[in-house]
């Protein structure tokens, strides 16, 4: 049975833990380089970016967390997950560090104060309806690299008009969205996770 991991050192594990039970795969927290070891895919939950690589570096994770990546560990990162994964953030904080291994620029808490949270539908390359997308003190994607596929863009209003955003992006077995899918019983995300790393599990073995 295919095994995916929640880092589980801080933010929303439970919901994901949840939402990857719902769809039938073993879903386990990880907490230690071993229990890193025995997942076919990882989930970087939302939460806190900065504390949660502060974490990691504490428990011993860092290092074993990029090795995976660089291994081809598929992983979604959501919202501070998002941030994790990317190799450049703008306005972290002093000293931040991510895992990267994703060849994006994020911008951390993009979406400034009068929109530090909102809602509304976001379509997603792949899925035939949009999902509802929970934003909460969100990044965005400001730049990608060669390759990096957009799979979902957001429109925001600006003192310079509507621009769009990047807010899911994919690369090899990557996949970073700046929302929370695992808010509520819509787990198409989560799905499209699951089918990534069945690919990769059946890629490699
Ligand atoms: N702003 C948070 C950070 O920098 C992310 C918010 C979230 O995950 N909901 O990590």
């Amino acid at each position: 049975m295919t095994v995916i991991g929640v880092l589980a050192l801080q933010g929303d594990v439970r919901e994901h833990l949840r939402a990857l039970t719902a769809l039938g795969v073993e879903a386990v927290a990880v907490r230690r380089p071993a229990e890193l070891a025995a997942v076919d895919g990882l989930v970087l939950p939302g939460g806190e970016s900065t504390t949660i690589a502060r974490l990691a570096r504490t428990f011993d994770l860092l290092e074993p967390l990029r090795a995976a990546v660089r291994d081809g560990l598929p992983v979604l990162g959501t919202c501070a997950g998002m941030i994790l994964l990317a190799d450049r953030i703008l306005d972290g904080a002093a000293g931040q560090e991510t895992i990267g291994g994703l060849d994006v620029t994020v911008r951390r808490n993009a979406f400034g104060r009068q929109t530090d949270s909102f809602e509304g539908p976001v379509t997603v390359r792949g899925l035939d309806a949009p999902v509802h997308g929970v934003f909460i003190r969100a990044p965005w994607v400001e730049a990608v690299g060669k390759g990096v596929e957009v799979l979902a863009r957001v429109e925001v209003a600006t003192p310079h008009g509507v621009l769009d955003r990047i807010v899911m992006v994919r690369q090899g077995p990557l996949l970073a969205a700046s929302f929370h899918p695992e808010v509520g019983d819509d787990h198409r995300v989560h799905g499209l996770f699951v089918d990534l790393v069945t690919q990769t599990v059946t890629q490699t073995s």
